[in-house]
């Protein structure tokens, strides 16, 4: 039976330019980056080009580049260290700060700003998004507060693919932080900082943090071929942030603790390879052969999602009358990996926080299920789940609880 992978939305194998590249650093160049010695200096000097290489991905300084442990602590180190800085220098003990958010976040942004708020330390605003999974720019200024110090929204949906439009927000953020420092309208100045959550953008989309007029932004290094457990927020020079993890004066004191050094080489490697244009059309082309394919053999199919303002590699559709869970098995049980939705929530039987947002409908979250692509995906992968997914789908629906049979 072949094993079929079209979960990279999930994770993707490391690539293997990569994988050769890190031994080193976990063999001969094994030092501590912070010690003098010729081994530290050379974990260093390691660290010093990875970072040069997301920097030049980012268009930004070096310095503004953090190493984390991946997209979630770099999302919550971006919500964390934005909310609680701002309350340890603002001396009015009223201030709450408010957040603006949307309902399809990862849930390394919703749960943080689910918490702050339990804890009373942050206000938040989540937003709807339209049929498409799309936030409107618009709602984003009706809804800035005079204590708004935050505006976190994500620039591709895992779940979806859907694009955000990040640029156009930026813009309304910086045009309104201009108005708040007009001297003629001092009072009361917070300034809002931007974040986007951009872990399923990179690879695929434009990441110059000076395009998107972004503040912070996420980034993990599993989903672009490099191993787990790294990640990188950045941090737009002079934005005010505390660190969430205490210690030493690692990453301009900003992320205590030694350094994952063959992560953090394996992410500059990742960064540099994910700008292979052709790669990108390759999987583009893939999705939207399988999506032709589905649709045209299974009958009452539906797509999750916009349906050209998307990334090239997620492609969620909705199987009317069927259990997503048990398409998953079934597709399982013949060597094909794809998912429900996020990987937090798979295993669970939770209705998709996403879908639900989008459509209101739990039936609609029930019976879908995202395939995923990436830089090893072929043609003859996808002509196999062609061939088995329709079998699978006449199976289900004979014997689906969901109406019609
Ligand atoms: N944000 C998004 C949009 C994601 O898709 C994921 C992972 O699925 C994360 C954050 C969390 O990243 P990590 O797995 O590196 O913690």
């Amino acid at each position: 039976m072949p094993k079929i992978y079209l979960d990279y939305a999930a994770t993707a194998p490391v690539r293997p330019q990569i994988k050769e590249k890190i031994l080193l650093y976990f063999s001969e160049k094994f030092g501590n980056p912070s010690s003098i010695h010729s081994f530290g200096r050379e974990a260093r000097k390691a660290i010093d080009e990875a970072r040069e290489n997301v920097a030049k991905f980012l268009n930004c300084q070096p310095e503004e580049v953090i190493f984390t442990s991946g997209g979630t602590e770099s999302d919550n180190l971006a919500i964390k260290g934005i909310v609680k800085n701002q309350q340890s220098t603002i001396s009015n003990q009223q201030f709450i700060p408010h957040i603006i958010t949307s309902k399809i976040e990862h849930h390394a942004v919703l749960h943080t700003c689910e918490q702050l708020e339990k804890e009373k330390m942050a206000q938040v605003t989540y937003l709807d998004v339209d049929k498409t999974g799309c936030v409107n720019p618009q709602d984003i200024k009706k809804a800035i507060k005079k204590n708004t110090v935050l505006v976190s929204i994500m620039y591709a949906n895992n779940e979806t693919g859907t694009i955000q439009p990040i640029r156009e927000i930026g813009k309304i953020i910086e045009k309104t932080n201009k108005q708040r420092t007009n001297p003629l309208n001092p009072k009361p100045y917070h300034p809002i900082l931007f974040h986007t959550d951009a872990v399923q953008a990179a690879g695929y989309l434009n990441c110059d943090t000076k395009y998107l007029h972004v503040d912070l932004l996420s980034l993990s290094g599993h989903k672009l071929g490099a191993v787990k457990g790294i990640g990188a927020l950045f941090v737009k020079k002079g934005t005010p942030i505390k660190p969430q993890i205490i210690g030493g004066e690692h990453e301009y004191k900003k992320r205590a603790g030694t350094e994952n050094v063959p992560g953090i080489v394996a992410l500059g490697e990742a960064v540099k390879l994910a700008q292979n244009i052709g790669e990108k059309d390759q999987v583009k082309k893939l999705r939207n052969y399988l999506e032709k394919q589905i649709t045209g053999k299974i009958p009452d199919v539906q797509l999750n999602g916009h349906p050209k303002n998307r990334v090239p590699h997620i492609l969620n559709l909705n199987f009317k009358y069927v259990e997503g869970e048990s398409i998953l098995l079934n597709l399982d049980l013949k060597g094909v990996a794809a998912s429900s939705g996020s990987a937090c929530t798979s295993g669970s039987l939770e209705p998709s926080h996403v879908i639900m947002a989008m459509y209101k409908d739990p039936l609609r979250t029930h019976g879908s299920i995202r395939f995923s692509l990436g830089w090893k995906t072929n043609k003859k992968e996808l002509d196999y789940v062609i061939k088995v997914l329709p079998g699978i789908i006449k199976k289900l629906r004979k014997i689906s609880p969901y109406g019609k049979k």
